[in-house]
């Protein structure tokens, strides 16, 4: 099963897509996460990426078709594989439909978390991982259950993402609507759009997007 996860920032898709990796052993493929394990290690892309990503901008089409392209073809790809945060923008689109052409092969699913902008903000503002394990929490709607402790690995330390400041999230919230909301008209038309309730609780929208899979 191929599917694209379609969302503004703070929809959801990230926490979505890792438990449909659990549930139903897909990939995930985030290309933020990708881009940021760039940036960290120093490569040349990370160097190129970073101060568009601070600036809650989009990254080239070119870096990102680029590291899904490659991405596609690890053989941990062949079961199938969720895009999260890819493709952003028609072009992205464009260029992905072209990869699954060349290599017979098909999307079965694009499924968009609706979330008003209003709640967008406190979502991404507030979020924060642990720093070892990854296990994703927030200032509001999930602190760890003992303070300062991670629940699932119990490591002290956390870790914000430099883009999930207030300042950033604007200008995240204005390329989502400018540039990627026009490819829900695009998979639309081609029939394979679904939407779920991306404002509704995280077990709930989990349990749309299995009504979505088992309806394909
Ligand atoms: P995300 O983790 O999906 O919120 O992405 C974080 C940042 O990485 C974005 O604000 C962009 O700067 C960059 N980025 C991630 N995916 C893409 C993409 N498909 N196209 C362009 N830039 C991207």
């Amino acid at each position: 099963m191929r599917l694209i996860l379609l969302g503004p920032p703070g929809a959801g898709k990230g926490t979505q897509a890792q438990r449909l990796t659990a549930s139903h052993g897909l990939v995930q493929l985030s290309t933020g996460d990708m881009l940021r394990a760039a940036v960290k290690a120093g490569t040349a892309t990370g160097l190129k990426a970073k101060a568009v990503m601070d600036r809650g901008e989009l990254v080239s089409d070119e870096i990102v078709v680029g590291i899904i392209a490659e991405r596609i073809d690890q053989p941990d790809c062949r079961k199938g594989f969720i895009l999260d945060g890819f493709p952003r923008t028609t072009k992205q689109a464009e260029a992905l439909d072209k990869m699954l052409a060349e290599r017979k092969l098909k999307l079965d699913a694009v499924i968009e978390m609706k979330v008003d902008d209003s709640a967008l903000v406190e979502r991404i503002t507030g979020r924060f991982t642990c720093a070892k394990c990854g296990a994703g929490y927030h200032d509001t709607f999930k602190q760890p259950k003992t303070p300062g402790v991670c629940d699932v690995c119990g490591s002290t330390e956390f870790s914000r993402r430099a883009d999930d400041k207030a300042e950033t999230v604007v200008p995240r919230l204005k390329a989502y609507h400018e540039q990627t909301a026009p490819l829900l008209p695009y998979y639309n038309g081609r029939g394979i759009l679904r939407q779920v309730d991306g404002m509704a609780a995280m077990d709930e929208v989990t349990r749309q997007i299995e009504g979505v899979l088992a309806a394909l």
